[in-house]
């Protein structure tokens, strides 16, 4: 194609999205003002638009292409399973690909962790979680115990049950009316802490806060929820080593079942496989989506223990079925998908490479300490938020108005990578496949393009 043609193509395709498309978390006012970056391919840890620009993919696709695009194993075993059959249900049947799917999954998640409950996103494997956390203790005749508890700034979804243990106003407030009450413990964000506490001194005083709701409703709470290790979609939140550890005694001490959702930090995100690992924790309960597939195809998974499965099994009279399901749950071409993802995990060995990796990114990201528009570089693995404040020593962020993560992101498009803000906080969620050097690079733009934006703001 030439490049007139080429443009023909683009501009045609901007016409028919403005025409057509909603965006997600998009004001589309805005959006219908601006050219859209049209993705057209994708090339290892490329995404490569209309125009025939090349960027690199510095969020994994919405935090998912944990091996980037194009992975010839992934393609095939795609291929492979469209030449059996695309789609059956596991309503009354079972299929080879989830099957497999499962046995691989169960293989790397926490020891412990052995049912595999599968949907097809991160919103409903956590709705999920919480009806089965719920029916649990119902049928085990804890009735009492209808309650959740999660943590302020948590996101794990956007239907109304992940809404309603979600905590970030931004989003949620608005369906206030729509959601059933959760009691929210303090967020634990050391950089800005909501007690006003700082560590080590606090011995985690907002772990205490945690047990404190749980003191106040005995024998009423089913399960807390969680994002082990970093809250991701409020800005990249990175607790203090030893908080999912605390929230596991609590947990334990209650009576109460340890939810984790893993959607944005598990396979390997954080440097372990799952983060839980880094408290050595093993919850009741474990949601995972985005980067089961390798960022191929929608699949979720709820795993859980035998203990909480064994609670359902009663004859067909009981009615102690959990009645629960999604047309597409197991889907054979996202398990084909996923099996072979996951199996890259042990053939190439990923998550012993990563030490490496997250060495040379944290030495890329050393200049940010210092800049005077960055309040705090939260990096856990191959997760990273970078927060941008107006003035250092007051920690005033920039007014929303601004758009300042928006700027850096259009920057950052100019110099040859794709990234997604949250806020004020510039989020680095490289594949995990990238070099050291490719790592370097997408720091390098990521800085400069701050350094561009706040100079001018
Ligand atoms: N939980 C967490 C921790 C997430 O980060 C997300 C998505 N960003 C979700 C749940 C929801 O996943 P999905 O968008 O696939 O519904």
């Amino acid at each position: 194609m030439d490049d007139a043609a080429r443009k023909a193509r683009h501009d045609r395709l901007c016409e028919a999205d403005h025409r057509h498309l909603w965006h997600p978390f998009t004001q589309m006012q805005d959006w219908l003002r601006e050219e859209p970056l049209i993705v057209d391919a994708g090339d290892g840890p490329y995404l490569v638009d209309t125009l025939g620009n090349r960027y690199l993919d510095g969020v994994s696709s919405l935090w998912c292409n944990v091996h980037g695009h194009r992975v010839p194993e992934v393609d095939e075993a795609i291929r492979a399973q469209l030449g059996r059959i695309a789609h059956s249900t596991l309503l009354g049947l079972a299929s080879t690909a989830s099957i497999e799917c499962a046995e691989e999954l169960a293989r790397l998640v926490p020891r412990g962790l052995t049912r595999v409950f599968f949907s097809d996103a991160g919103a409903t494997a956590v709705e999920i979680a919480l009806k089965m956390a719920f029916q649990h203790h119902q049928l085990r005749g804890d009735t009492g115990r209808t309650e959740f508890v999660a943590l302020r700034g948590g996101y794990h979804g956007d239907t109304i049950g992940a809404v309603s243990v979600g905590g970030i106003d931004l989003f949620h407030r608005i369906f206030a009316p729509l959601l059933f009450p959760v009691r929210h413990a303090p967020q634990p964000y050391c950089y800005r802490c909501p007690l006003g506490e700082t560590l080590p001194s606090c011995r985690m005083a907002c772990a205490d806060e945690v047990e404190k709701l749980f003191a106040a409703s005995p024998g009423k709470i089913a399960a807390l929820v969680l994002e082990p290790v970093m809250q991701g979609a409020d800005g990249m939140i990175a607790q203090p080593a030893g908080y999912v550890r605390r929230m596991r005694e609590i947990c334990d001490r209650h009576g109460a079942l340890l939810v984790c959702d893993e959607v944005a930090t598990g396979f390997g995100r954080t440097g372990t496989l799952f983060a839980v690992e880094q408290d050595g924790v093993v919850p009741d309960i474990l949601t995972v989506a985005k980067g089961i597939t390798g960022g191929y195809l929608p699949l979720a998974a709820t795993v859980t223990t035998e203990a909480v499965f064994e609670s359902f099994l009663g004859d067909h009279a009981s009615k102690r079925t959990f009645f629960h399901g999604h047309t597409y749950a197991g889907n054979p071409l996202a398990c084909a998908a996923a099996t072979a993802s996951m199996r890259l995990f042990r053939e190439r060995r990923i998550v012993e490479g990563l030490p490496a990796k997250v060495a040379a990114l944290r030495r890329a990201l050393e200049p940010a300490l210092a800049h005077p528009h960055v309040g705090e570089v939260r990096q856990r693995g191959l997760m990273v938020g970078i927060e941008l404040v107006s003035d250092r020593a007051s920690k005033a962020g920039y007014d929303d108005a601004l758009r300042a993560g928006h700027q850096v992101i259009l920057a950052a498009r100019r110099r040859g990578a794709v990234l997604r803000p949250l806020g004020n906080v510039v989020v680095l969620m490289p594949p995990l496949s990238l070099t050291e050097a490719e790592l370097a690079e997408l720091a390098g733009i990521a800085l400069a393009s701050i350094d561009e934006v706040t100079a001018r703001l």
